[in-house]
């Protein structure tokens, strides 16, 4: 049974935290608000006087703990490695035990734990797209015709595909003998939103000649659910997914999404000794690529002779586990690309899950910040590994007027490969 840790699982890593306040200065929400509640060191004091009982859920605690992206940077830069991200999210989760799932958490919880809804909400919203959406112009996404629950109408967005990525293409794509099979795993971003970011996927294995398996099966990975404290969603789509995915006899479970390699790869690893084979057989997609020599074919391709700027947005579920080189290094190879770095490049989008729906205000402060170092590197296109950042990297560059565009690597990657048959 796949079980989430507790709040009072996390006592010793509590306790930790000597107050020091060196994560001051890598919030993304205390950058913004400049509130003692906003910062790691707050938010694991009200955690401990939770723990002992000392204070009870009232509106302000409430408020503290959802001011939380979930980013890491804090714990990156602690000297005791404090996880404040995994104590905040299991504070969340006794919240929701104790008082209930907010309604937007409710929401959550529904949708994702019923993937058939999904899909049906997903079609409908494809097929409604001209009704409900205006584009923006220069494509760069949809804005709603008129306000809707939970989403500001001056919030970019991406297409939802009236057919989703998964009903697009066959379970198995063979490829040839002697090359590893992998199973991938799409998420919910690239089978709704993005399904060109799936095609891209297959088209760079396919240069690679890897058999793929894509599940039909396989659910949402759970992580928005994580950032709402709706504890039984993630266990049960936690449970669905290793049923689906261990069906499948692979070398590597693959993920084009920062968030869903998070979700598998360390949230699951938590969640139960049944989960281990999955968790550890989780790689990114950059990963696998540079494992197996992409870097160097592209490197033998002519570069072009007029190349795109591009830049490079770390999300933060890569990030936090150490993942930073690989994607920059397959954008370095790409012969279409000039590769420029830009300032505070790990720093949180402002996402955060949910975060950005609860705090849409915040959220777009904090994405200004990612707009204007995009602006300063001189980019014309802002890459990433996470479709949850692509949309909320464009929704600031819109809002600042940038112009830029923000795609993922793996789009880019599709167009310096040959079409295969
Ligand atoms: S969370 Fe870490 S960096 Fe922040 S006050 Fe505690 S010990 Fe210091
Ligand atoms: S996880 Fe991110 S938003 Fe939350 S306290 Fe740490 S740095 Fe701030």
């Amino acid at each position: 049974m796949a079980k989430l840790k507790k709040l009072e699982d996390y006592r010793e890593e509590i306790e930790q935290c000597v107050k020091c306040g060196a994560c001051r200065a890598h919030c993304p929400v205390f950058d913004v608000e400049k509130r003692e509640g906003r910062v790691a060191r707050g938010k694991i004091a009200l955690a401990h006087s939770i723990l002992e009982g000392e204070v009870g859920l009232e509106p302000k605690v409430l408020e503290d703990l959802s001011q939380c992206l979930l980013c890491g940077s804090c714990c990156d830069q602690c000297p005791n490695k404090v996880p404040t991200e995994d104590i905040v999210a299991a504070a969340r989760r006794r919240i929701a035990e104790q008082k209930g799932l907010s309604m937007f958490g409710k929401g959550v919880a529904a949708v994702l734990g019923r993937p058939k809804l999904m899909n049906l909400l997903a079609k409908s919203g494809g097929t409604l797209s001209s009704l409900l959406f205006k584009t923006l112009p220069e494509n760069s996404g949809l804005r709603l015709r008129f306000p809707a629950p939970y989403l500001e109408q001056d919030r970019t967005l991406p297409p939802v595909t009236a057919k989703p990525f998964r009903e697009r293409v066959p379970e198995v794509i063979h490829g040839e003998p002697h090359q590893p099979t992998v199973l991938f795993f799409t998420g919910c971003g690239i089978n709704y939103l993005y399904p060109a970011v799936g095609e891209a996927f297959l088209k760079a294995l396919k240069f690679l000649g890897v058999t793929v398996i894509i599940p039909k099966d396989q659910a949402c990975c759970g992580l928005p659910a994580v950032s709402s404290g709706a504890t039984k969603t993630v266990e049960k789509l936690a449970e669905q997914n290793l049923s689906a995915l261990s069906r499948h006899k692979v070398d590597h479970i693959v993920t084009a999404c920062a968030s869903c390699n998070a979700g598998l790869g360390k949230i699951y690893a938590e969640m139960g000794e049944e989960f281990s084979e999955l968790s550890t057989k989780t790689m990114d997609i950059f990963v696998f690529l540079a494992n197996h020599g992409l870097p160097e074919k592209l490197a033998a391709l002519p570069k072009a002779a007029d190349r795109i700027k591009v830049t490079y947005h770390d999300p933060c579920h890569l990030r936090t586990q150490g993942i930073t080189q690989e994607p920059r290094q397959i954008l370095k190879a790409l012969p279409q690309v000039e590769f420029i770095e830009m300032p505070d490049a790990g720093t949180c989008c402002g996402l955060g899950g949910t975060y950005s729906v609860y705090h849409y205000e915040n959220s777009k402060r904090i994405g200004a910040k990612k707009a204007a170092n995009i602006t300063t590197s001189g980019a014309e296109l802002v890459a990433t590994d996470c479709p949850g950042c692509i949309m909320q990297l464009q929704d600031s560059i819109n809002h600042a007027d940038g112009g830029q565009r923000s795609v993922h690597i793996l789009e880019l990657l599709a167009d310096a490969l040959p079409d295969l048959p």
